[in-house]
């Protein structure tokens, strides 16, 4: 493998002065599970590798009255380890469970995930689902954005040189609400998705009527999509099979997937359109419980 300068610093501000000092050919390692293996395939060649896992904003993990603080490069374990997170973002622990294995998951940051920024990303959609906006730092000071706005292209988003990820934060969930993340794999773990979809629903106090959702869908797009019509168009309505088919159409309309060897773009629609009912119906059954 290519050799590279190593730094670890314990502070934001001197991991964007290093990250410019860099210079361009600079990258940020949260678990390093993507990066490594980039580096060693040739796919990336930064001089200087910038560790961001010592810095205490990026490790920050709080759920409280204002919603969830998740530091882009806490652990997927560390997120689903946590009882509180399960219930209330279960589209995320659903997601941090099946990134990889046990070993990858000790290592890998949801942060990276979405830095990574594939198509098929597992964590992505689950962010979308649950609102998610991303704490951007850099030299000129700090932004926020969409999660659904972050991914420009495959392996590509919008941090401009010098600046890092440090956060994301998902609003308080309320009432009535479930999520759910899935993914189709043609194999039962450790393959890249076919397609993914993150539901998330909040339902009246009846639990017979939608009060909204939001639909993230992975693996069918250059970027992960926000569903935004197949989401909106839950609102108000009863929760059966017809105002569900509804948002599957929708869903399946705004796929426009490739054929590559692991499905073809039929086959990828149908399943979107399967997915889709399937992460809103546990969705449901969640926000019910
Ligand atoms: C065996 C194996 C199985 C895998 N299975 C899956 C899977 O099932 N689903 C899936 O979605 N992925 C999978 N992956 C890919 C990878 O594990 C995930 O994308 C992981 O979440 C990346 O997180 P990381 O912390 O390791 O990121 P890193 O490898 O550290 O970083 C990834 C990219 O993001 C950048 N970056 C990281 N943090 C920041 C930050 N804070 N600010 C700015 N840039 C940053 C890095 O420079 C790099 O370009 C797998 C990988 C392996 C090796």
């Amino acid at each position: 493998m290519r050799d590279f300068e190593y730094e670890a610093p314990s502070t934001l501000a001197s991991a964007i002065e290093q990250i410019v000092q860099g210079n361009g050919s600079v990258k940020a390692l949260a678990g390093g599970t993507d990066l490594i293996d980039h580096i060693r395939t040739g796919r990336l060649r930064p001089n200087l590798v910038v560790d961001v896992k010592k810095i205490p904003e990026l490790n920050v993990l709080e759920v409280g009255s204002e919603g969830l603080r998740l530091g882009a490069a806490v652990s997927c374990t560390r997120i689903y380890e946590n009882a509180e997170i399960c219930e209330k973002y279960s589209a995320l622990t659903d997601a941090c469970h099946i990134i990889g294995g046990i070993q990858v998951q000790n290592r890998a940051s949801v942060g990276g995930n979405l830095c990574n920024s594939g198509p098929a990303a597992d964590s992505i959609p689950a962010l979308i689902a649950l609102d998610a906006t991303c704490v951007i730092a850099g030299p000129q000071g700090s932004r926020e954005i969409a999660v659904e706005d972050f991914c420009t292209a495959p392996g590509r988003n919008v941090l401009e040189s010098g600046e890092i990820l440090v956060e994301l934060n998902m609003p308080a969930r309320p009432a009535h609400s479930g999520s759910h993340y899935l993914r189709f794999i043609p194999r039962n773990e450790m393959d890249i998705a076919v397609v993914g979809v993150g539901a998330s629903v909040t339902l009246d106090d009846s639990g017979q009527n939608f009060v909204s959702a939001r639909i993230g869908i992975g693996a069918v797009a250059p970027t992960p999509l926000f569903a935004k019509e197949a989401s909106e168009v839950l609102f108000g309505l009863p929760v059966n099979e017809e105002s569900i088919n509804k948002a599957v159409e929708a869903a399946r309309a705004i796929a426009t997937p490739i054929t590559d060897m692991r499905g073809t773009i039929e086959f990828r629609k149908h399943i979107t359109g399967v997915l889709t009912k399937r992460a809103l119906e546990k969705a449901i059954e969640r926000a019910r419980q």
